[in-house]
């Protein structure tokens, strides 16, 4: 039997989202989420996509081998256990791979031991992703597991754009210059827009604007990225749900000095109660769309704050490429929000930048251009899918080519 599945795992501090994929037709055959792991009130919620009823499981749920285990119950429960010979591969989502990690690679006790000396540079994510895949390890210790970087796409960035013009020495010592995250998702959006204009990616040159709660740009030269908007973490950049992006970095010792906060005190302050929740209280654009047709000063603040700074990057990045074929959004406020797509492209005619307001009207899951048919640059819309482009690399790299077939094991989503 040729094994053609891939389970995909995103393993947070207390979470573990998972899909797992047929890639005959990148059908879903299940999908699911564990949350609030190490407390009392976790839960599980289990759909299968073959058929049957979503199932939810509300109890303490006390680790990550725990919550893999119950993952694994629930799928072989829909006969797609984990022991099964259709199962390729384990699809790791690793947020920090630093300058090394350029591509998907299997991962091994070397790997890992890279994933760990990265942990300074992103202390909130790497354990859990580490958590995740000695857990997966132990369950299927057979079976190839591999590592997808957030950060491999930027890692092509030139020294002109991923350094900062700090002290060579100490930002050497410390590994501090730009890596950018989202990766996945650049990738997948940079090709698709490339594939929805008739194109190779080798001969487009793309800005994407991934906007979800956490929100990223990037410049990309024939499929390979050479700027980006998120840094050393993912706080540089664009104003994001709680995340301030580019900040003075004198705020914050401005803050520790005269606001007597302590280092983790602005942190937190910049991470978790900025960006369009400090700005307003709300971190949800719909709630910011209702609250601004109902007058609301603040909303309107935050919303005009959102976009200017995206506006900015627009240029940054058009000066950066010099000829953009497009400019694509994606990511949950990229895709569904018709007012931020308006505003951020308004005034950018004399770039060949305009937005056609009945096609960026339209709801649609599928990747569609919003710009008039006689625009010199196109505007798009693509959604991202990047457990599809996590699912896929692993594949590639441990099957080769992706089987292809007129049969369609599974749902779509
Ligand atoms: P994450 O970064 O958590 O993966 P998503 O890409 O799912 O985020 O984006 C989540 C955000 O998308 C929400 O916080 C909300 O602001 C925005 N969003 C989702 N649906 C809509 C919608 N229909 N209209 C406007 N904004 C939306």
């Amino acid at each position: 039997m040729t094994a053609t599945r891939v389970l995909v795992l995103n393993s947070g501090s207390s979470s573990v989202k998972y899909q797992l994929l047929d890639m005959r037709d990148s059908s879903r055959l299940a999908v699911g989420l564990v949350e609030r792991i190490g407390e009392e009130a976790s839960r599980l919620k289990h759909t299968p996509l073959l058929g049957g009823e979503p199932r939810e499981q509300n109890r303490p749920i006390a680790d990550h081998e725990e919550a893999l285990k119950a993952v694994a119950v629930e799928l072989a429960q829909d006969g797609l256990g984990l022991d099964s010979p259709e199962l390729a591969a384990i699809g790791h989502r690793v947020v920090h791979g630093g300058k090394f990690f350029t591509q998907p690679t299997v991962i091994d006790d070397a790997v890992l031991a890279e994933v760990e000396r990265l942990i300074p540079v992103a202390p909130l994510h790497n354990p859990a992703n580490l958590t995740g895949i000695r857990t997966a390890m132990a369950l299927r210790p057979d079976l190839p597991q591999v590592a997808v970087f957030d950060t491999a796409f930027h890692t092509t960035m030139p020294e002109s754009a991923s350094r900062y013009a700090i002290d060579v020495r100490t930002a050497d010592e410390h590994r501090i210059q730009r890596y950018g995250f989202h990766g996945t998702s650049h990738a997948y959006v940079s090709r698709k827009t490339a594939e929805l204009l008739g194109k190779e990616a080798e001969d487009v040159n793309v800005i994407v604007l991934h906007l979800g709660n956490g929100a990223s740009a990037s410049a990309v030269r024939g499929g390979r990225c050479v700027d980006t908007s998120m840094g050393l973490t993912p706080l540089e950049g664009l104003v994001m749900g709680t995340r301030s992006g580019d900040v003075d970095p004198a705020v914050i010792f401005h803050l520790m000095r005269v606001g007597s906060m302590s280092a983790d005190e602005v942190d937190v302050l910049l991470n978790k109660k900025s960006g369009l929740i400090g700005l307003c209280g709300d971190n949800d654009m719909r709630e910011i769309r209702r609250r601004i047709d109902e007058g609301d000063q603040a909303a309107r603040l935050a919303f005009d704050i959102y976009v200017h700074r995206l506006k900015k990057y627009i240029g940054a990045y058009y000066a950066v490429l010099g000829r953009v074929d497009a400019v694509v959004f994606t990511a949950g406020v990229g895709e569904n929000a018709a007012p931020v797509r308006e505003a951020a492209i308004a005034g950018l005619e004399e770039l060949g930048l305009t937005v056609d307001g009945g096609l960026n009207s339209v709801r649609s899951d599928e990747p569609r251009l919003i710009s008039p048919e006689y625009a010199r640059v196109a505007v798009a819309v693509v959604p991202t899918d990047e457990e599809l482009e996590i699912a896929q690399q692993s594949y590639a790299l441990v099957r080769g080519p992706i089987p292809a077939t007129t049969e369609r094991p599974g749902a779509h989503l």
